[in-house]
């Protein structure tokens, strides 16, 4: 049995989180922090062996730290933050990934190889309302992907945000009398609990850290 807390667990995502972990065999749901709970992310550290953060940008950096000081492996599924900062931090390991959808890291894969072949792109995401970033952190990372691939700058991001969207993004390049479109569309966060699953029973075993992005978990890169 992993012992897992989650960080947010009042939020969207947190809520969602804590029902997978609880549905898990082998995983135990330890804690949930959340200021709308009343509980601080301390308060659950010596419960812990994993912390799945899905917070806002401002805080997911500290919480990672406080992690790891108490020797907590963190799994951040926050976006929005510079995930630059988690370099150097030690005690623990760290797994962030901007989407945990398997659909999705099919997308920014299949849209990186693509940028290679045609002549420009451009990055439309669209999300519910509510989100606090833009652009995405998926939409970042797609575009950092196809710039260092292709050669070419960062293709520019289209933010989207209005009520009834869950989390959604196209790819489209253009080339000389054609376009591709590449589009990846989560209707529930539901989608993405394989991959926060996956993340909680590996990230104690990383060979590094941190580690940022599913596909080196799905696809050993
Ligand atoms: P949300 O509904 O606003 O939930 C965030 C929760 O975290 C809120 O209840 C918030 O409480 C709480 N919180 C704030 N500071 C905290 C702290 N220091 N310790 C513990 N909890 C704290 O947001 P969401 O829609 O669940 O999204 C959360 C994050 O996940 C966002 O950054 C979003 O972009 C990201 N996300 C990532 C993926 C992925 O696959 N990686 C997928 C979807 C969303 P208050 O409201 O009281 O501040």
């Amino acid at each position: 049995m992993i012992a897992v807390g989650v960080a947010g667990a009042a939020g969207r995502m947190g809520v969602a989180t804590c029902a997978a972990i609880d549905a898990a065999a082998d995983l135990e749901l330890r804690g949930r922090a959340d200021p709308q709970l009343g509980v601080g992310l301390e308060a659950i550290l010596g419960d812990c062996e994993v912390v799945v953060d899905f917070t806002q940008p401002h805080v997911a950096l500290e919480n990672a730290r406080q992690c790891l000081d108490a020797g907590v492996h963190v799994v951040i599924g926050t976006t929005g933050f510079d995930v630059s900062g988690l370099e150097g931090l030690s005690g623990a390991n760290v797994f962030a990934a901007p989407n945990f959808a398997i659909g999705a890291v099919l997308m920014m894969r299949f849209a990186v190889e693509a940028a290679r072949h045609m002549a420009a792109a451009e990055i439309i995401e669209l999300h519910h309302d509510a989100k606090l970033d833009a652009p995405s952190g998926t939409a970042a990372r797609t575009a950092e992907l196809m710039a260092a691939a292709s050669g070419r700058p960062a293709p520019p991001i289209h933010s989207v945000r209005l009520p009834g969207l869950v989390a959604h993004q196209e790819v489209i390049l253009g080339d000389v009398g054609q376009t591709l479109t590449i589009r990846h569309d989560s209707t529930s966060r539901e989608s993405f609990m394989p991959g926060v699953l996956l993340a909680v029973r590996r990230v104690g075993s990383l060979d590094r850290s941190p580690v940022v992005g599913l596909e080196h978990l799905l696809f050993g890169e």
